[in-house]
């Protein structure tokens, strides 16, 4: 299929019954840069990115609230966050599929704001497939080339050789005459991911395209795109709801909340300095002490040691640690407890231990060394923290 001169986004339908593979109408965005004398250019690892005071109301829902955030030129950055927290608006923003209420939107020395998505020469891959499922694989790639005005449009052999450059840097040469659904789940983000490439995008705008596929794919696949990122130094956007993927994939990591960022970091600063209790309960399995702040100090009701907590504010407060962050001794020592339950698992052994004077059990994990002793239910046991934070209610 020849596609010339096509200044919509959306490709030509050869049949009623061959469409998108995918939900969404404008999933042809994937191919950015489309017919437009004016897009943006790049030096190939794409611009730098710089977001505002970007707010986005619909109706009395704030999605993006006052939103700042600068992206350096090959970076690879995951907006995180639980469903609804804004990642996709920021995203769509970002594209210029969605205008913004207020703020600015930067790319490089550009002012983006009022620039369309074609303009901005994006690439955008989508969760679900949103391979053209009438096309070949090696169209679908093309097609963002092909669909470009005469002047910008590269030639025949050009492209191919495009094509082919991507197929190899994707893992799929000679799949180019395949059909999409001749492809696996995996293999189609891998194509999708291509098409988004061939435009040479001065951004690299990704929202959970791994999220339709099962976990072992999903690990397999972040890995991949991290060696590719490496390689490409593509100034790249990826959202995600999954803490492990945004950690293992992205150089830094950027936790929203209710259209806010609530911390913007590495992936170990997030995980070893989280800025609130909300980072610390997203991003990993958290364990909870309530007690009370004084002059730098948390104690605990029925509690007799109390613990530091540093430029913590005096009142009510609550004691965060990960389960494998504390350890178990003999009584007396740390936080009083009896153990109330223990569950082995393949890994780890998860202690269960109701703590004096608090309302909820506690967690804490043993790794599950050969000939370890596990303690018995009902044993008094001091609950010794090893790494927490305090953080004020
Ligand atoms: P996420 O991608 O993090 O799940 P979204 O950016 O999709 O979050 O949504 C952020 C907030 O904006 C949510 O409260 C959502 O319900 C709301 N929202 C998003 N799109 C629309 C829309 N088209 N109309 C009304 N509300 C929307
Ligand atoms: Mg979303």
């Amino acid at each position: 299929m020849l596609l010339v001169q096509d200044t919509t986004p959306q490709p030509r339908r050869a049949s009623p019954h061959d469409d998108v593979d995918g939900p969404h109408g404008d999933a042809a965005t994937g191919a950015a840069g489309i017919g437009d004398d004016r897009a943006m250019q790049t030096n190939g690892h794409g611009v730098d990115l710089r977001i505002e005071g970007v707010s986005k109301r619909y109706g009395s829902t704030a999605a993006l609230d006052e939103v700042d955030l600068h992206i350096a030129s090959g970076e690879l950055v995951a907006l995180l966050g639980p469903s609804g927290s804004g990642k996709t608006t920021l995203l769509r923003v970002i594209a210029g599929l969605l205008p913004a209420d207020a703020g600015q939107v930067l790319f490089g020395d550009t002012d983006a704001t009022r620039m369309s998505l074609r303009e901005r020469n994006v690439g955008f891959v989508f969760q679900q497939y949103a391979l053209f499922r009438h096309m070949t694989v090696a169209e679908n790639i093309a097609f963002g080339l092909r669909s470009r005005p005469r002047a910008r449009r590269p030639d025949r052999a050009t492209i191919r050789r495009r094509v082919d450059e991507l197929l190899s840097l994707i893992q799929l040469p000679g799949h180019g005459e395949r059909y999409p659904e001749q492809l696996s789940g995996g293999q189609k983000q891998r194509v999708a991911l291509a098409r988004a490439l061939a435009i040479d995008p001065t951004v690299l705008l990704l929202d959970e395209p791994f999220g339709a596929l099962d976990a072992k794919v999903r690990v397999e696949l972040r890995r991949w795109l991290r060696r590719l990122h490496d390689q490409t130094g593509q100034t790249t956007v990826f959202v995600t709801h999954d803490q492990d993927e945004a950690l293992e994939l992205a150089d830094r990591v950027v936790v929203l909340r209710d259209g806010r960022i609530e911390q913007v970091g590495t992936p170990r600063e997030i995980y070893d300095a989280p800025a609130s209790a909300y980072v610390f309960d997203f991003i990993g399995r958290a364990s909870v002490i309530d007690g009370v702040v004084a002059s730098g100090r948390f104690s605990a009701p029925e509690q007799s040691d109390d613990f530091e907590a540093p430029s913590v504010e005096d009142g009510p407060a609550r004691l965060y640690l990960r389960p494998h962050d504390a350890a178990i001794g003999a009584p007396g020592e740390g936080f009083d407890a009896a153990v109330s339950a223990v569950h082995i698992r393949a890994e780890r052994i998860v202690v269960e231990l109701a703590v004096a004077g608090q309302p909820n059990p506690f967690e804490t994990d043993l790794v599950a060394t050969p000939g370890i002793t596990l303690p018995t239910v009902g044993d008094t046991i001091g609950l010794q923290p090893l790494r927490y934070r305090v953080f004020s209610n």
